[in-house]
């Protein structure tokens, strides 16, 4: 099965990610690792990635693409992948339509764990850090006894400024505008299979498990 993992931050998308390839014995290749994997093996493709690194530029498309026929051509990926932070654009998801027939294979579903993003803000605003022991909260999934006071050693509890409001509405924003295209683009070619990412972690995979159950490979 070849399958391309979509969801915005807070969505559950590595949760997920982790239940999908632990039951049906596929590789999860998210870009990160696959770079970090082709700089290590010190391939051509691999050494010129890092050279947009090093100098903190962004690795260009055919660049990318090349890493990604690369790791899809690995003996690994014989019975299916999940792809999972790439493509992130729309010239990229057409280049990897290309790259796919040429290896004589295609997608079979995109999935997009969907979750609304008044409930991503609560998810990922929620964090809470106790400033003396590091102990973690959430105000909703796991709150403290007395507000604003660790459990463990009574210490003040504050928000990282990563977690608040605005650096996350601006942080879903960004992502929302660039995966609504891909969206499109997926549900054209009617890949494209929205989750209920709004429900307990083990009812989303057994959704997912119910689309991926049709696949013969
Ligand atoms: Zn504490």
């Amino acid at each position: 099965m070849n399958l391309v993992l979509m969801g915005l931050p807070g969505a559950g998308k590595g949760t997920q990610a982790e239940k999908i390839v632990a039951k049906y014995k596929i590789p999860h290749i998210s870009t990160g690792d696959m770079f970090r994997q082709a700089i290590a093996e010190g391939t051509e493709l691999g050494m010129k990635a890092k050279s947009y690194m090093d100098q903190g530029a962004l690795v260009p498309d055919e660049v990318t693409i090349g890493i990604v026929k690369d790791r899809l051509s690995k003996d690994d990926c014989k019975n299916g992948f999940l792809l999972d932070g790439f493509p992130r654009t729309v010239p990229q998801a057409e280049a990897l339509e290309v790259l796919l027939s040429e290896l004589g294979r295609e997608i079979n579903y995109v999935i997009h764990i969907e979750v609304d993003t008044s409930k991503l803000m609560e998810r990922l605003t929620g964090r809470r850090i106790c400033k003396s022991c590091g102990a973690t909260y959430h105000m909703v999934f796991n709150p403290p006894k007395q507000e604003g006071v660790c459990d463990k050693c009574g210490g003040e509890l504050y928000q990282r400024s990563d977690d608040n409001a605005e650096t996350v509405g601006n942080r879903l924003d960004v992502n929302l505008k660039q995966t609504q295209p891909l969206l499109d683009f997926y549900s054209k070619k009617g890949y494209l299979r929205n989750i209920n990412g709004d429900q307990d972690i083990d009812k989303v995979f057994s959704d997912i498990e119910q689309l991926l159950g049709g696949l013969s490979e």
